[in-house]
C-alpha cells in the first residue's frame, strides 16, 4: 500500500529552477527535482545576511524567541506528513516504523524542548563576601553543517538551540540530501525573522569557506571523523568554537545470563535503525561464546522477518542505503570478511542490476575481532557477531578502537551491566537497548568520535558565550 501524497507545494517552492544538482529518490532512481548550489559569493551574503539579523534576534526577549521555537514546531506539525514524503523520496527511509515520520516527530520535538529549556544566570559564588554569577550570551552567526543519514532531525539538533540563545543560523546541508533540509528550513522560517536562519547549499568547498568565514562565530558539524578533523584545523584559524558529533563504530556486550529471544528485536533496531546508516548504531556484538548460535538464530529470524523496499510504501521498515558510494563500503567490508571464512547468516549478496541502492540486512559470524568489518565504520545494513570467552577480553575488544560515541551492554542483571558500562569509554552506554537518544539528555562523544555536548543545558550552553559577573 503507498502512501497518500500530500501536496501543499513545498517542493516546488524549494527546488532549483535553472540547474542545480540533480536528486534522485535512492530507492528507485527517479528524478526528484535539483537543489540549488551556493556560489561563494552567496555564501558571503548568507553569513552578512545572519550577522546583520544576530543584534535584533539577540535582544528579541527570550519568550519570544521560545515561543517562536513553539510556532515552528506547530509549523512542522502541520507539514508532518509532506515533510516525511520527502525526506523518504530523498533519503530513502521508509514512512513507517522509527523512520521518515518518526524523524519528523522527533524535529518539532526537539524544537519545542529546546524552547522550554530553563536559561538563566548560574549563581556560583554567594557567601557573603563574594558573588558571581555565570551568565550566557549568544556567540553570534553559528555555521551548522550536517549528514544524509538523518538530515532533518540534525539540522533540528544543531539549529534549535542555537537560535534559543540569541544566535543566528547558516545551515549547510550535506549535499546529498539538500531538499529535506531546505523544506525543513522553509516551514521552520515561517515562524522565524527574515535572515535569522539561512540555508546554503553545496559540497564540502562551501561547508569549507563557513568554516573559515571571519564572522561565523561558532561550527556545529555532524558527520565523520575525517571531515571533523579537517574543520577542526579550517576553524582553528579564526578560534571558532566548535561542537563536533564525528563518526562512531558502537559496540555492545551481551552478558552471559542475557535471554536471546527477549533481547533480538531490541538488538535488531539498536543496529539496522535507518538500515545501519545511524552514527550511535551497533556496529559490533560481543557474545559469550555458549551464548553464540541462540543470538544469531534469535537475530535471523526477526531480520528475515522486517520487510524491506521503496519507503513510500506503507509496509516497509527498512530502506536502500542512501547511496552507491555508502552500498559499495559495505559490500566490500562484507565480501572481504566472507573470503577471510566468516560465516554469512543471513543477507550478503544484492542484485547490482536493480533499480535503488538496497543491500539486505546482513548478520555475520565466525568473525575475527580485528577484522576490518569489525574495525572500521561500514556505517550500512551489516553487523558481526564475535564470540568471546573471557568479558574482560571483550572490555578490551570494546575499547580498543580511536572511536567512542555509544555503547551498549544486555543483561538480566541490571547491576552487572552497570558495573560493565562503567568501564565502557563512549559518550553513552544503553543497557538493554541501543541508541534511543533524548532531548534532556546529554549527547557527545567520547575520543575521535567528537566532542562538545548536544541537547538538554549543556546543549544551550554549547552555542553561548559565558560571562562571569562578580563583585
Ligand atoms: P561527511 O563527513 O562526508 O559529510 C558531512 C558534511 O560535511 C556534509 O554536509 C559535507 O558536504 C560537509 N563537508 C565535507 N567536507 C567538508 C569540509 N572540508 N569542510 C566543511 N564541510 C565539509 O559525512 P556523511 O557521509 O554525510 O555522514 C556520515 C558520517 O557522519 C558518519 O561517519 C557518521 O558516523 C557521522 N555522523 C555522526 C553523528 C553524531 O552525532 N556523532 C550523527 C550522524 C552522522
Amino acid at each position: 500500500m503507498t502512501a497518500d501524497t500530500t501536496d501543499t507545494g513545498l517542493l516546488a517552492r524549494i527546488v532549483a529552477r535553472d540547474g542545480g544538482d540533480a536528486i534522485h529518490d535512492p530507492a528507485t532512481g527517479e528524478l526528484i527535482g535539483h537543489a540549488p548550489t551556493a556560489s561563494e559569493a552567496d555564501l558571503d551574503a548568507a553569513v552578512a545576511a545572519a550577522k546583520a539579523a544576530q543584534q535584533d534576534w539577540a535582544a528579541t526577549p527570550d519568550a519570544e524567541r521560545s515561543a517562536a521555537l513553539h510556532a515552528a514546531a506547530d509549523a512542522i506539525e502541520a507539514h508532518a506528513e509532506e515533510l516525511a514524503q520527502l525526506l523518504s523520496r530523498e533519503q530513502g527511509k521508509p514512512l513507517n516504523g522509527p523512520n521518515a515520520r518518526f524523524e519528523v516527530g522527533a524535529c518539532a520535538a526537539w524544537m519545542r524542548a529546546n524552547a522550554d529549556f530553563p536559561l538563566e544566570p548560574e549563581v556560583v559564588i554567594d557567601d557573603g563576601e563574594t558573588y558571581a554569577e555565570v551568565r550566557y550570551r549568544p556567540l553570534g552567526v553559528v555555521g551548522a553543517i550536517g549528514p544524509w543519514n538523518w538530515p532533518m532531525m540534525i539540522s533540528v539538533w544543531q539549529l534549535a538551540p542555537s537560535l534559543r540563545m540569541g544566535n543566528t543560523v547558516v545551515i549547510k546541508p550535506s549535499s546529498y540530501t539538500p531538499l529535506s533540509v531546505l523544506a525543513l528550513v522553509d516551514v521552520i522560517n515561517s515562524a522565524l525573522p527574515a535572515d535569522v536562519l539561512i540555508p546554503v547549499c553545496g559540497g564540502g568547498g562551501i561547508g569549507e569557506k563557513l568554516t573559515r568565514h571571519p564572522d561565523v562565530a561558532k561550527i556545529m558539524f555532524t558527520g565523520s571523523t575525517a571531515t571533523g578533523k579537517a574543520i577542526i584545523k579550517a576553524a582553528s584559524d579564526t578560534v571558532k568554537r566548535m561542537t563536533m558529533e564525528l563518526g562512531g563504530n558502537d559496540a555492545g556486550i551481551v552478558l552471559d545470563d542475557a535471554d536471546p529471544a527477549a533481547i533480538a528485536e531490541d538488538l535488531f533496531w539498536g543496529a539496522f535503525i535507518n538500515t545501519g546508516q545511524t552514527c550511535a548504531a551497533l556496529k559490533r556484538l560481543y557474545v559469550p561464546r555458549a551464548l553464540c548460535r541462540e543470538v544469531c538464530d534469535a537475530l535471523v529470524k526477526v531480520a528475515e522477518a522486517m520487510p524491506m523496499g521503496v519507503g513510500l510504501d506503507e509496509d516497509n521498515v527498512l530502506g536502500p542505503l542512501q547511496n552507491a558510494a555508502q552500498r559499495d563500503i559495505v559490500a566490500g567490508l562484507v565480501d572481504d570478511a566472507r573470503k577471510s571464512g566468516a560465516t554469512i547468516l543471513t543477507g550478503g549478496e544484492y542484485d547490482a542490476e536493480a533499480p535503488g541502492y538496497f543491500y539486505p540486512i546482513t548478520l555475520v559470524s565466525d568473525i575475527d575481532p580485528d577484522n576490518p568489518l569489525v574495525v572500521e565504520e561500514q556505517f550500512g545494513p551489516a553487523l558481526p557477531i564475535i564470540a568471546y570467552d573471557d568479558l574482560d577480553q571483550a572490555i578490551e575488544w570494546a575499547n580498543s578502537l580511536d572511536v567512542g560515541l555509544g555503547s551498549s551492554v544486555w543483561s538480566a542483571d541490571r547491576q552487572k551491566a552497570l558495573d560493565v558500562a562503567a568501564r565502557l569509554e563512549a559518550g553513552t552506554t544503553w543497557i538493554n537497548k541501543h541508541g534511543a537518544v533524548d532531548p534532556r539528555m546529554p549527547f557527545g562523544g567520547a575520543k575521535e568520535s567528537g566532542f562538545g555536548l548536544e541537547f538538554g543545558v549543556a546543549g544551550l550552553k554549547e552555542v553561548a558565550q559565558p560571562h562571569v559577573v562578580t563583585y
